[in-house]
């Protein structure tokens, strides 16, 4: 897939059209993510794995998808109580979603931020701790270039209604709402790092990034959360302990609420 290509000219003619026009107010009011969307800001909640799909197994057996729903759980009474936010799961039970599917629901719900909650399993089996990824950059750039060029132009990207029938426009409609939707992605990430480290152990380099699909939502702030090492006898047990679990989302409601403190929601 080519990347959208536009000449200088041409680029800011298209510019200049949509700061001139109509289209000015809603770009505006989407870029800043949150504040075109009545109400309270919806989160999105993902509990990874499910159903067929154990996703990691731990040193005594635990499957991670029934690590990551009572932590979801637990994170949205938490999240839900603050009577800040509204909270949606991608899942409330034991059932296998495809990770396409995980976005869709997202997208349609209109969130505004999406949290996938993961436990890890790395060959080290001394190595422990958790960690937060954000959409790579190289990832990023495909998706947006996939989206641009997909024939559903009634999509709606960060509140825009890519219905200008220009593919030029629409190229650069996405990519404003992609690069913000990464500040913010990336902005959620380190405020992850900062309040689950103050409670549990953080693998080193605890922000990192790669092609999760899960992740590829264009228009919405997405992280992924490993919250620890199923493959780590000592976290395995840890993780599978309800008060561990429960201060692990006490950390992640923090995160939540320094993210939405910092952009002013
Ligand atoms: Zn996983």
């Amino acid at each position: 897939m080519s990347r959208v290509t536009i000449d200088r000219r041409r680029f800011n003619q298209l510019v200049a059209a949509l700061v001139a026009g109509a289209g000015a107010v809603p770009v505006q009011r989407a870029l800043a993510a949150t504040a075109a969307r009545p109400g309270l800001p919806l989160i999105v909640l993902d509990a990874g794995h499910g159903g067929i799909d154990p996703g990691a197994i731990g040193v005594v057996g635990t499957y991670e998808k029934n690590i990551a729903l009572p932590t979801v759980i637990e994170l949205a009474h938490q999240l839900q109580a603050t009577r800040r936010y509204r909270v949606q799961l991608t899942r409330r039970d034991d059932e296998f979603i495809s990770l396409e599917g995980r976005v869709a629901r997202a997208r349609a719900a209109g969130a505004d931020l999406f949290l996938s909650v993961h436990a890890d399993a790395l060959p080290d089996r001394a190595a422990r701790g958790a960690s937060v990824y954000t959409l790579s950059e190289q990832a990023s750039d495909r998706e947006a270039a996939l989206l641009a060029a997909s024939e559903n132009r009634a999509d709606l990207v960060g509140g825009i209604k890519l219905d200008t029938r220009d593919p030029q426009v629409n190229g650069i409609l996405i990519d404003l709402a992609r690069r913000q939707t990464n500040n913010l992605s990336i902005r959620f990430a380190q405020d992850v790092v900062n309040e689950l480290g103050r409670h549990v152990v953080m693998l080193t380099n605890s922000h990192r990034s790669a092609g999760f699909a899960v992740l590829k939502a264009p228009d919405i702030p997405s992280a992924l959360v490993e919250i620890g090492c199923l493959s780590n006898r000592t976290e395995e047990l840890d993780l599978r302990r309800a008060p561990y679990r429960i201060e692990v989302a006490r950390a992640l409601t923090r995160s939540i609420g320094d993210y939405f403190d910092a952009i002013g929601v």
